[in-house]
C-alpha cells in the first residue's frame, strides 16, 4: 500500500469591484485589510481553495469544484474553512494525514507578509496539525501579468500526505 502521496493545487480569483460587490478579503481563513475582496460564489479564499485541490489531488479525488459545486446554493458565500475541514475529513477517513503543505501566493497587493503567521496558524488549526507543517510564501510578480496589474490573486499549493 502507498505510504506517501503528493498533490498540487492552483486557484485564482479576480478582485471584486468594491462599489458593486463590497466584500472582505479572506486569505488562509484570515481577514486581510484591503479596499476590496475576491469575487467568488464562496468567500473567495483562494489559499484554501488551492490547498483543498492539492489535498484532493493527492488522493485522486478530482477537485474542489466536484465536491463543492459553485452552482450549489449551499456553498453560496461558503466559509472556505468549512470546506477545508470537510476535505481533510475525507482524507482522514482513508487514513491519510498531512505531512506538510507549502503554499505560494502571487499578489502585487496587499502585502501579505504581515499576515503570514496568522494564516499559517489558522490553516494549522483548521487541519488540527502543528503550525510547522504549514508554510506560506508570498510573491509579487513585479507588476507583470494579472496579479501584477492587481486584477486578482493566484495561489499554488503543494502537499505531501502519509499513512
Ligand atoms: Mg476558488
Amino acid at each position: 500500500m502507498d505510504a506517501l502521496r503528493i498533490g498540487h493545487g492552483y486557484d485564482a480569483h479576480r478582485f471584486a469591484d468594491p462599489k458593486n460587490d463590497p466584500r472582505p478579503l479572506i486569505m488562509g481563513g484570515v481577514h486581510i485589510p484591503h479596499h476590496c475582496g475576491l469575487a467568488a460564489h464562496s468567500d473567495g479564499d483562494a489559499v484554501i481553495h488551492a490547498l483543498c485541490d492539492a489535498l484532493l489531488g493527492a488522493i485522486g479525488e478530482t477537485d474542489i469544484g466536484q465536491h463543492f459545486p459553485d452552482t450549489d446554493q449551499r456553498f453560496r458565500n461558503a466559509d472556505s474553512g468549512d470546506l477545508l475541514k470537510q476535505t481533510y475529513a475525507l482524507l482522514q477517513d482513508r487514513d491519510w494525514a498531512l505531512v506538510n503543505a507549502d503554499i505560494t501566493v502571487l499578489a502585487q497587493a496587499p502585502k501579505l507578509a504581515p499576515h503570514r503567521n496568522a494564516m499559517c496558524h489558522r490553516l494549522a488549526e483548521l487541519l488540527a496539525v502543528s503550525r510547522d507543517r504549514i508554510n506560506i510564501k508570498a510573491s509579487t510578480t513585479e507588476k507583470m501579468g494579472f496579479t501584477g496589474r492587481e486584477e486578482g490573486i493566484a495561489v499554488h499549493a503543494v502537499v505531501l500526505l502519509n499513512r
